[in-house]
């Protein structure tokens, strides 16, 4: 993006006087490094986004594993109380 002026060089400082992209050129520089922040920011929050995702994994299997044993040895104690009483 810029300006498209085509002219001699003797024009050339006259024409920057009035060019709009020269206004501008400051706003495009700083959207530029704006815009490269935000990739660079949505870059670290999807790195973070997929550690979470594994640590919700891992934990749901945790989960997982505890309620089984919790259920087994609910069982277990159930059946000894009958068994036994
Ligand atoms: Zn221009």
């Amino acid at each position: 993006m810029g300006c498209p002026f085509i002219g001699v060089r003797d024009s050339l400082d006259d024409h920057l006087s009035k060019c709009g992209y020269e206004a501008i050129k400051g706003f495009f520089t700083q959207n530029e490094r704006h815009v490269q922040e935000l990739e660079e920011q949505l870059q670290q929050e999807r790195k973070d986004n997929a550690v979470l995702r594994e640590t919700i994994t891992q934990l749901l299997s945790r989960v997982s594993a505890i309620e089984t044993k919790n259920s087994m040895m609910s069982n277990a104690a159930l059946n000894f109380f009958f068994l036994y009483s």
